[in-house]
């Protein structure tokens, strides 16, 4: 019943944006007669951000190339203007910081408009948050018929959306104004404190595109697409035996199991990149959970990494100021410009790349197929962020060793190796025991 309505509601918006582009017509020139965007206005937010449990306390700050622009003004590769409704000033000065670290993470030429509300929410519940809506683009950068959130189809056209669905919001999104937040600007939370920034960073992400269309209904029965169109996002996500998602019926009983089949991957070749050559885990539980199934990352997977800004669920102490590489990597897919350079990575053949022994004790040995006698630098980043070795080194026939390592503890650390005489990178998950 519900998609019917739904149907209806954007055969009228059609039309009405058929008429609001006759009228310009006239007025302007013919092009903008030739393409009409299909406009998708969801139901309900994107995500819907629950308090999680306590898992220590977990400090990522931003990335040191952040830091630097935010306290250069006029470094910003987008600019947004925020409504702020119902906010306190500290809260405010939080919300703006969270902006401003987005700001200097994402290009665009054209002002994002996030109407933002504070008020009381349902218990557990820190905020939620969606693009106003989401458009078809015939853009050559985009892919056709998809949608974008709103937020960056005009990036990729480079114009206002305005005319298209009668918006001029691009995201809302609402926050507790009764959670207990923590509002510093520092990354560290109390044991006993939610983070503000994390928690806005993280709406505004799914606000900016960290959507899809996905749902499954109380029977099992999924589905993905609007009118027979998918989101940009949806075109990224397949299962662990490489079967795209949209490439199951929809509706069908066979999509509802795989949505819920906890067996869900990114494939953006530049996500995967950053992510050390492994498809990230999406966050599909066996029971459908509308606002966190699908449209995060696996919260068992990234909880506590430095791309755990988009799991599902932040709890007290806990603090992520960096969007992380692995999102920036599947915006900069969809068609985000990243601030300060690409993150593109296929020009350094990840095949080509390999760390041993992993796990590691006192050295590793890296050999590489192509740059055999290149410069890099060697950085070694422990799950909170921190930088704990930075060496440079010259490869020998195709091999670089990085010793000395017994002083590290046993954990997880990101090897980020960067060929200096060209500026690429990758970065390969180890783990010293
Ligand atoms: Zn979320």
């Amino acid at each position: 019943m519900k998609k019917i309505t739904l149907k209806m509601n954007t055969v009228i918006k059609t039309l009405s944006v058929l008429g609001l582009v006759c009228c310009s017509f006239t007025a302007t020139s013919q092009e903008t007669l030739d393409f009409v965007p299909e406009v998708y206005t969801p139901t309900g937010p994107s995500c819907v951000f629950y308090q999680g449990e306590f898992n220590g306390l977990i400090s990522i700050p931003r990335s040191p190339a952040v830091i630097s622009k935010m306290q250069n003004a006029g470094t910003n590769c987008s600019s947004f203007i925020v409504n702020y409704n119902g906010f306190t000033p500290e809260a405010q000065t939080a919300f703006q910081f969270a902006v401003d670290i987005w700001s200097t993470s994402i290009g665009s030429s054209q002002p994002i408009r996030v109407n933002a509300q504070f008020s009381p929410l349902d218990p557990g519940v820190l905020g939620s948050a969606g693009s106003n809506s989401a458009l078809t683009s015939n853009n050559p950068n985009a892919v056709p018929n998809v949608f974008y959130a709103r937020a960056l189809w005009e990036k990729i056209e480079d114009m206002e959306s305005d005319a298209f669905g009668g918006a001029t919001v691009d995201i809302n999104a609402s926050f507790s104004s009764t959670a207990n937040w923590y509002y510093g600007l520092d990354a560290n939370p109390p044991a006993n404190q939610i983070d503000f920034v994390s928690v806005v960073l993280h709406e505004l992400g799914h606000g900016l595109g960290f959507f899809g269309g996905a749902s499954v209904d109380g029977a099992g029965e999924g589905e993905i697409r609007f009118n027979n169109t998918p989101i940009i996002y949806d075109t990224f996500i397949e299962n662990g035996t490489g079967d795209a998602i949209l490439s199951f019926a929809d509706p069908s009983m066979a999509l509802g199991d795989e949505l819920t089949g906890n067996d869900l991957f990114c494939d953006s070749a530049i996500a995967i990149g950053q992510n050390g050559g492994v498809l990230p885990r999406m966050f599909a539980p066996g029971s459908w959970n509308q606002g966190s199934s699908y449209s995060h990352w696996n919260e068992a997977t990234f909880n506590g990494t430095i791309n755990s800004l988009m799991t599902p669920q932040i709890g007290p102490g806990e603090a992520n100021h960096n969007p992380g590489p692995i999102t920036l990597g599947l915006f900069e897919q969809m068609g985000w410009s990243i601030c300060g350079g690409s993150l593109t990575v296929e020009d350094f053949d990840l095949a080509s790349i390999a760390v041993s022994p992993n796990p590691f004790m006192s050295a590793i040995t890296i050999k590489i197929t192509n740059g055999f006698s290149n410069d890099y630098k060697l950085e070694l980043i422990d799950i909170n962020g921190r930088l704990v070795v930075n060496e440079s080194k010259t490869a020998v026939n195709g091999e670089i060793t990085l010793s000395n390592l017994d002083r590290l503890t046993n954990a997880i650390y990101f090897l980020k190796l960067t060929d200096t005489t060209n500026g690429q990178h990758i970065t390969k998950k180890i783990v010293k025991n």
